[in-house]
């Protein structure tokens, strides 16, 4: 069976001709050494720790799963050895704060290395996700002694971290959730209550095991504005920052689920457990969100890592598989890759992973420009585009992720639907990145409803032009054929964006949202191509991955651009079609 091997050759096309890595970094304090060269030697040296310690573990542990007995979370065999070379390699602190005892290397980096866990083994890759997320909402909003006792550890990957938001009546709309905090006299909190679907909420890695819990003080009002967020251990520290008595919290059960079977998805019992707060009162949701943005462009990633695994594996099969005469009228057996049919599937999966790897980084630069920049003006415009990219990355990363599992999945035919060449895990494994960290639904009312009204709306204007001015410089190298399309797809979401702007919100931005989503995405994808084709150097200076964007860049445009026509005339229509029907009718 084909195995994985890390896009370093990609990633190194997309920092050095793509994106001029080097000049961004050399113009944020701080990052003035860090460059191509560095990058490159450090995604090989992730590559192969994915590579060799992670991908093999990934199919042993869907078939074992995670197991409880007597209250105790074990993970499949390797697991919990692999996650400790992990963190002693220095992965886990790669981008952490060099104040707390991280290495402090760009987003880019860790956006990258995202990508390849989640190529590798989804299930394992959630671990130290979830725990950078808790790790940013403690570095923004807990106190200086919090963030003293928990961050080291944590951003060493001693201890891990978990996000415990959602329960049986409260899932999208949080402002149901009911799980209570009360005072103690010492400064911290009694927490009560269930939380369920808890991904990490246990393991047997050792160490501590910190869980960031929503919930409500005594007289709080109801709805989100009466939500507090709480650090909640499941061992209490001591003053020397050893690991105390257990807390009073507890794995009720284990979900049983379709998919990412390593990771241990709990249903948590909080029975009076000591919390303490972190941000103010009342402010949950907000400080929560810090963590929730963080893990929506890890999410999304998860959805190109999948992609780029299993198209990668799908490629390999094309080629040697024998079935049928060629479409040209060669006698058959040939390798199905000659076949027209099976080269869309690949080829839309190819398309659609280079393409989101270079928004990626293109949104992780951002990420680096809004933390370091010396212009504030600079560094609020990048916050606000990460604002506005975060549902787009979550949400069409994870949609493409999952047609493209699936269609990788169809070129290896019966055999994609058994077990033996793990096609049918890539299936199971990414279809909750669409649901989780909020739906793909609810990122799209995010877009339209939140992120489009950014600065007055002006800042989707500042992105709309920003993208017509990449489009029109890169003319005369990525030519006319490849750019006026985009172009006209362009003004296609101008039009769309419009239209919505006009529309007066209520029933016709939920209606708009998905199709909106998607349209903004192909856009971007676009966008993405053109910044490609532009910069691959001539014939004789260029790599295989370089060598093959031009052809990449068409079948995007030609193939998959198109799209925007059908989502533009299904926007026009608005909602009228889709509230006709009263529910009971249905
Ligand atoms: C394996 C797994 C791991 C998870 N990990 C975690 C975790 O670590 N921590 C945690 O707190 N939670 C976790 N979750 C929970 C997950 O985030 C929720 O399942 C998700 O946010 C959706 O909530 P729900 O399941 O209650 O669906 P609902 O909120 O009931 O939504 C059902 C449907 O209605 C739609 N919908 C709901 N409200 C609206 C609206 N206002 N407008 C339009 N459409 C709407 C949704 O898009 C969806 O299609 C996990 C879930 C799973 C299955």
């Amino acid at each position: 069976m084909a195995t994985y091997t890390a896009p370093v050759a990609d990633i190194a096309f997309l920092l050095q001709r793509v994106f001029g890595f080097n000049t961004i970094m050399a113009g944020l304090p701080g990052y003035e050494e860090v460059n191509v060269d560095l990058a490159v030697s450090v995604m090989e040296e992730a590559g192969k720790f994915a590579a060799d310690v992670l991908e093999p573990l990934n199919r042993l542990g869907d078939e074992e799963g995670c197991t409880l007995e007597n209250g105790v979370v074990t993970t499949p065999k390797g697991v919990a050895a692999a996650y400790r070379a992990f963190a002693e390699a220095g992965w886990c602190s790669l981008s952490g704060d060099p104040a707390y005892g991280g290495q402090g290397l760009p987003w880019v980096l860790q956006i990258l290395l995202d990508e390849m866990l989640s190529s590798a083994n989804l299930s394992f890759g959630l671990f130290p996700g979830l725990t950078h997320g808790a790790v940013e909402a403690i570095r923004h909003h807990a106190s200086a002694e919090l963030k003293a006792t928990y961050l080291p550890k944590m951003i060493s990957g001693a201890w891990t971290g978990a996000m415990a938001l959602t329960e049986s009546s409260a899932g999208t709309d949080l402002g149901l959730l009911s799980t209570r905090a009360v005072p103690n006299a010492d400064g911290s909190f009694a927490i009560t209550g269930t939380k369920i679907f808890i991904s990490s909420g246990d393991q047997d890695f050792g160490g501590n095991i910190v869980h960031l819990v929503l919930a409500r003080l005594p007289d709080a009002p109801k709805g989100v504005k009466g939500i507090s967020l709480f650090l909640v251990p499941k061992f209490l520290v001591n003053a020397d920052g050893s690991l105390g008595a257990r807390n009073s919290m507890s794995v009720g059960a284990l979900e049983h689920k379709m998919g990412i079977h390593a990771q241990p998805t709990c249903v948590m019992n909080y029975d009076g457990a000591t919390g303490w707060l972190v941000g103010e009162p009342g402010c949950g949701l907000n400080a929560m969100f810090t963590m929730m943005n963080a893990e929506r462009l890890f999410v999304g990633i998860q959805g190109l890592g999948i992609a780029e695994a299993a198209n990668q594996k799908a490629i390999a099969y094309a080629k040697e598989r024998l079935q049928g005469g060629g479409a040209d009228g060669t006698p058959g057996p040939v390798a199905i890759i000659n076949h027209p049919d099976v080269r869309k599937m690949l080829l839309s999966g190819r398309a659609f992973a280079e393409a989101a790897r270079a928004l990626a980084v293109w949104t992780a630069l951002q990420m680096d420009i809004a933390g370091r920049h010396t212009d504030a003006a600079v560094r609020k415009e990048a916050d606000l585009l990460v604002a506005l990219m975060t549902p787009v990355v979550k949400a069409a990363f994870t949609d493409f992720g999952f047609e493209t599992a699936v269609a990788s999945q169809q070129v290896l035919g019966g055999h994609g639907y058994i077990r033996e060449w793990g096609m049918e895990q890539y299936v199971r494994d990414v279809r909750i990145a669409q649901i989780y960290e909020g739906t793909n639904g609810v990122q799209a009312m995010d877009l339209v409803g939140r992120k489009l009204a950014l600065d007055g709306g002006k800042l989707t204007h500042r992105f709309f032009a920003l993208i017509r001015a990449e489009l029109s410089a890169a003319l005369p190298t990525a030519g006319e054929g490849l750019v006026a399309p985009v172009v006209e797809a362009l003004a296609r979401l101008e039009r769309a964006t419009q239209r919505l702007a006009e529309s007066g919100g209520g029933m016709e931005t939920g209606a708009a949202a998905t199709d909106y989503l998607r349209l903004f995405a192909l856009v971007s994808f676009g966008w993405m191509w053109v910044r490609m084709a532009a910069a691959v150097p001539v014939a004789d200076e260029a790599t295989p991955v370089e060598t093959r964007k031009a052809t990449l860049a068409r079948f995007f445009v030609e193939r998959m651009l198109p799209q925007t026509l059908g989502l533009e005339a299904a926007l026009a229509h608005g909602a009228s079609a889709l509230m006709a029907l009263p529910a009971d009718a249905f």
